[in-house]
């Protein structure tokens, strides 16, 4: 649900369109030059039909915002600790290494009082991609929502998990936490930024702003949680391109310190909102990504076994 990505993600992509067969001039390390794909199909519908993964090895192609995934792992519906949520997107699919870490954080959060593990909400699709509701990113199978509702139970049906809906942990529009916001989501958040595959988590500013003024310890996976819109029935982690996938593409690291000055800022900027710049530029009419906006290996995934 990270929203303003998208026009950047598009305009990165747009470029590489526009660069055509010249284009690959400029990267030398290309083994063969290759023709730049002229598929205007508009992508999300053709990956959001496939109901399968690839069979080939787990790889991430490009970004979070514009890529897709090969060889993707179905996550279990449930498990020990956890219950994937709306089963019926079939959006329960990510790269091994993202299942590896939902299992192992979804175990950790089940020794916290009043949680008995993980509601997991969307992953990717089978091969990821865009999808045709919901998201700009979780399109390269490392990505996942993770509800704010703490699980009473893990044997919900697929109903129930069709029905069911999480909570709200805000109020005063994300500048601050309400009264579903307890120190175990605290707790469930530090697991969550602690492990060294996570690249960010995005979540409201007034919780990033609530950790930072309880933490008491050790700040540094502080720098990993990131205030941003929404993100208040869910938490959003991001993982790191993995190993194995060259054609990963990484986003801008996150800068150095535990950016809880920032957070300030964005809780300050949502209860006394800054006059408009009469100088910004007009947003961008965004347009739907078309296949030829991914990296070519995707457009080869739509067809492969
Ligand atoms: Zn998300």
């Amino acid at each position: 649900m990270v929203k303003i990505l998208n026009s950047c993600a598009i305009a990165a992509a747009l470029l590489l369109a526009a660069c055509g067969p010249s284009g690959q001039s400029t990267s030398t390390m290309s083994p063969a030059p290759k023709v730049a794909s002229t598929d205007t199909r508009v992508a999300k519908h053709l990956f959001g039909a496939i109901e399968n993964a690839s069979t080939d090895r787990p790889r991430v192609y490009g970004g979070y915002s514009t890529g897709c995934l090969a060889g993707g792992m179905q996550l279990a519906e449930t498990g020990p600790t956890w219950q994937a949520m709306r089963l019926s997107r079939n959006r329960n699919w990510g790269h091994p290494v993202l299942i590896d870490y939902i299992q192992e954080l979804s175990a950790k959060v089940a020794e916290l009082p009043g949680w008995e593990g993980l509601y997991v909400g969307d992953m990717s699709q089978p091969r990821g991609g865009p999808m045709r509701t919901g998201h700009v990113s979780h399109q390269n199978g490392i990505d996942v929502d993770m509800w704010m509702l703490p699980p009473k139970r893990l044997n919900l049906t697929r109903t129930e998990r069709e029905n069911l809906s999480s909570i709200s942990t805000r109020r005063s529009a994300g500048a601050y936490t309400n009264s579903n916001w307890t120190p175990e989501h605290r707790e469930v958040l530090k697991l969550a930024a602690s492990d060294p595959r996570v690249e960010r988590i995005f979540v409201f500013p007034g919780a990033k702003v609530d950790m930072c003024r309880n933490e008491t310890g050790d700040r540094s996976y502080l720098r990993k949680i990131r205030p941003w819109w929404g993100h208040h029935y869910h938490f959003h982690v991001r993982l790191s391109c993995p190993r194995g996938s060259p054609d990963c593409t990484p986003q801008v690291a996150v800068p150095a310190g535990d950016g809880c000055d920032d957070a300030e800022r964005w809780v300050r900027d949502i209860l006394d909102p800054p006059p408009p710049d009469p100088n910004a530029p007009k947003p961008k009419p965004r347009r739907e990504l078309q296949v030829r906006d991914l990296p070519q290996a995707c457009e080869a995934l739509l067809t492969a076994n």
